[in-house]
């Protein structure tokens, strides 16, 4: 994957108040493009091994529990500059202190239960698509 993919998830909470089509035009107006998505729901161990790095971290249990509770959406976006331009749309981790109009400040919880997730690297993008997505599901 290069600098133009990145992955995303519409994490349980967001799907559970019915924000998915919300998300779904803010992707579109965005300009991001799909190239693979889906439906789907973590076990725990999937969680556990897709946010492995954290798993130092004190919210790595909170986390990992909370992100296998309900069905969520995944898909890998398109755009220029994928990874960074996606993580300004969606705005700060905690939505308290997300900038207004971001996808976190309008459809975040909570500092755990954030609305949505986006790959930190071009390198872990390409890790993140590659745990949700085979070649044949990309378009
Ligand atoms: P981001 O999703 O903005 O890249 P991180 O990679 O630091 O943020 O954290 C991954 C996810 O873990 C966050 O999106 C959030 O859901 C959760 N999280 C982060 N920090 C905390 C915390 N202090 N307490 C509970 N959950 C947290
Ligand atoms: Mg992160």
């Amino acid at each position: 994957m290069s600098r133009n993919k990145t992955l995303i998830m519409i994490k349980p909470t967001a799907v559970r108040k019915g924000f998915i089509g919300p998300i779904m035009a803010k992707i579109n107006e965005g300009g991001f493009k799909i190239h693979a998505m889906k439906y789907t729901q973590l076990t725990l161990e999937q969680a556990r091994a897709f946010y492995a790095v954290h798993k130092d971290r004190p919210f790595y249990g909170e986390l990992t529990e909370f992100m296998s509770s309900g069905p969520i959406v995944a898909a890998i976006l398109v755009k220029d500059n994928a990874v960074e331009s996606w993580r300004n749309y969606i705005g700060a981790t905690n939505p308290a202190e997300a900038a207004e109009g971001t996808i976190r400040k309008l459809y975040g919880t909570s500092l755990g239960e954030n609305a949505v997730h986006g790959s930190d690297s071009d390198d872990n993008a390409e890790i993140e698509g590659s745990f949700f997505f085979s070649a044949t599901e990309r378009f």
